[in-house]
Order: C-alpha cells, then structure tokens, then sequence
C-alpha cells in the first residue's frame, strides 16, 4: 500500500508527456494522465436494490476487492433513480448511496442509457425523435430485436436536448464524479455472432430493417452534403459516406453538445462502447471521453479470453485523445479461476485497468479471485 501510494504522488508530478503519451489539448483539466496504478470499476445494475446496510456490506466487499469506482445505473430509458425534473422518477437512490459509496472511498460515477427512451410520454407527444430504419419504420412503433429498442436519433434537436438535460441534471450534483454514457449509439445493424442465436436471426449483412436512421432529417442533411438521398443509395452498406456520416452524428452529440456540459461542473465524462463499434456506428476513438469503458464480453461474440487483450491492445491504439481504456469483462463469462487471468491480460495489453460487469453478478469466489489479482503490483 505505501509503496502504491508513492507511486501515485510522484506520478501525479509528471507533465506533458504520460507514460509516453502526449497530453492531447483539448481539454487539459482531465484528460492526457493515465492513472500511475491500476483503476478497478464495477458496474451496479437498477435490480440490484438492499437496505442501507445491504449497501454498506456490498460497498465494503468492493473496496476491500480492489474496486476504486462505482457505475450505479441512475436512469434505465424509463426511470430515474435520482432527483430529475424532467423524468418520472422512480426514487432518489442515488442521494441514499452517494455518502454510503463515499464513507468507503469509492468514486461514483452515474451510468445513464442515452439513446433509447421508453417514457411514454415522449414517445407519445415526440414520435419524431425516435431512429427510422431503411424500411420507412419507426422505434416508436417497431423497434428492433426488443420492445425497448426505441432509440432517439442523434440528429433530432429535439432528442438532443433530452439527453443534454438528463446530462445536465446529473452534472449538477455534488459529490458525484462523473458521468457515464450508455448506449450512446444507433441501434445494432448487425448483432454480436454470440448473441444471434437468442434472437432466432442470421445477419450476414446489413438489413434494412436493423439499418438507422432514415429520419427526414438525416435524409435531408445527408443529400445536403453529398446529394444524395440515403434511401437511393444502390447499397448503403457499401456508401462509405452515408457510414461517416451515422459516426458524425453520434460524434456531435458527444463531443459538442454532452461532454461540453459535463465538463462545465468539472466531472468526468465516460461511456460504455463496443468492441464492434461499426456495427453500431459509435466511433469512439474520436470522442473526448476521459475514459472509455469497452465492454469485452468475450464471450458474446464467441471468442477466449485472450480476445480481451487483444481487444484492449486495439483500442488503447486507437483512443486520438490517449484517454484511458479499462476494459469491461462480464462477470458471468469466468470461473474463479479465469477472472484473474482475465485482468492481468487486460493490463498486460495496455488497459488503465479493469471494469467489472457487473457487481451483483459477482460471486464470493469471484470477488476472493479478483481481490487477489488487484493486489498484485
Ligand atoms: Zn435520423
């Protein structure tokens, strides 16, 4: 412990260059330092609800496994769990657990779902906010794969406003450390192989129905840029623009209407991407995040845990800002044994360190395994 600590104040004297990274410029407040030791993080799911003491236990059990910062889900596209004006609200958990998390030393990070939006009044009064795919259909009435698949489109000022105010909202509490993007994104076009088989469907391409969003404003913006409708695009697959121009719109959103707020009240802006961010048009590694969450849930597409390491190796390659990557393993996918191995593959390939999805789904022999592997230097 001394010895980490010692560690951490004489890195926290380095400037202008981090363990070999140029600090980038945009925003010199947070970004550009990777953490001189690992960072653990665990996400805590909506279900996942005890008692006061319930939560003290479980907070403790983290910190004492290694865990430094906690990504309780505060809204679920449906409700709040925090004081909001503009959602319905549910209950103001996150005001009960802030001083529990805070009395064990862990950062609190508020994980919010961006683009889907399941109030029933938005969806009702705002219709036209919502993704339209290739066939002429809304979210609103068919979403893709599940009920709950009613995405805003990134285009829509509308839906942009939304998801500032809900940012907005959160930024705005105190003690809270950051913010935390979920599905900030289109819809998938294509499915993870692993998870295929659930649906019952074979993607060996893109289809229209899963393919977003042909809203009258992303029609109208992209012909404004290039001339051509989407729609009569012979393969919009194939359009390489029309692709560029979906990882544009969710970029915008990102980088010059979301994090701008987050940072104005000095919070950290995450999110929780994908591996196979094409297919889901989230170009990641342009966005200003001070940390990128990727969640490799090997085995989701069919893959061993080296693919994690690999994965993170990618991606920390990637990152333009040179944010940190703390890779997200899903707790389910491991045995006691394999969860070790799992984070020393992650850090060995360049990960700040690990995101563990998700708390409640770790077992008491997956919290002693991945007690010892945070305690290795
Ligand atoms: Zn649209």
């Amino acid at each position: 412990m001394e010895r980490r600590r010692f560690l951490k104040v004489v890195g926290t004297g380095a400037f202008g260059l981090a363990a070999g990274r140029l600090i980038p410029t945009f925003d010199p407040l947070f970004a550009g330092s990777l953490p001189q030791t690992p960072k653990y993080w665990a996400w805590v799911t909506r279900q996942f609800n005890p008692s006061v003491d319930g939560w003290k236990r479980h907070f403790a059990l983290m910190r004492e496994s290694g865990v430094n910062a906690i990504l309780p889900e505060i809204y679920d596209s449906r409700h709040a769990f925090f004081e909001s004006s503009h959602l319905p609200v549910s209950e103001d958990r996150l005001a009960k657990i802030l001083p529990l998390a805070k009395a064990e030393g862990l950062e609190v990070h508020a994980w919010m779902w961006s683009m889907p939006c399941n109030v029933e009044e938005v969806v009702k009064d705002h219709p036209e906010w919502f993704v339209v795919n290739r066939k002429g259909e809304s979210a609103t009435e068919k979403p893709a794969y599940v009920p709950y698949y009613k995405f805003l489109c990134p285009s829509q000022p509308g839906a942009q406003e939304f998801v500032r105010t809900t940012v907005k909202e959160l930024s705005q509490i105190d003690g809270l450390a950051g913010v935390h993007f979920d599905y900030i994104r289109f819809p998938d076009v294509i499915l993870p192989i692993g998870l295929q088989p659930k649906y019952g469907i074979v993607q060996d391409r893109e289809y229209p129905e899963y393919d977003y969003c042909y809203c009258p404003v992303c029609r109208r913006d992209f012909e404004q840029e290039t001339g051509t409708d989407p729609l009569k695009l012979a393969d919009p697959a194939e359009s390489d623009a029309w692709r560029q121009f979906r990882y544009a719109r969710v970029r915008h959103l990102v980088n010059d209407i979301l994090i701008p707020v987050v940072h104005e009240h000095k919070k950290l802006a995450t999110a929780a991407v994908f591996p196979n961010w094409e297919n889901v048009r989230q170009q990641w590694s342009t966005w200003h995040l001070d940390a990128a969450l990727p969640m490799l849930y090997h085995k989701f597409y069919s893959k061993e845990i080296d693919w994690i390491g690999e994965q993170t190796k990618l991606q920390v390659e990637r990152m333009q800002n040179h944010a940190p990557i703390y890779s997200g393993i899903f707790a389910s996918h491991f045995n006691s044994d394999e969860m070790p191995q799992a984070v020393e593959t992650a850090l060995k390939a360049g990960a700040s360190g690990v995101a563990l999805f998700a708390s409640p789904l770790m077992r008491e022999e997956h919290w002693e395994a991945f007690a010892k592997a945070t305690k290795v230097k």
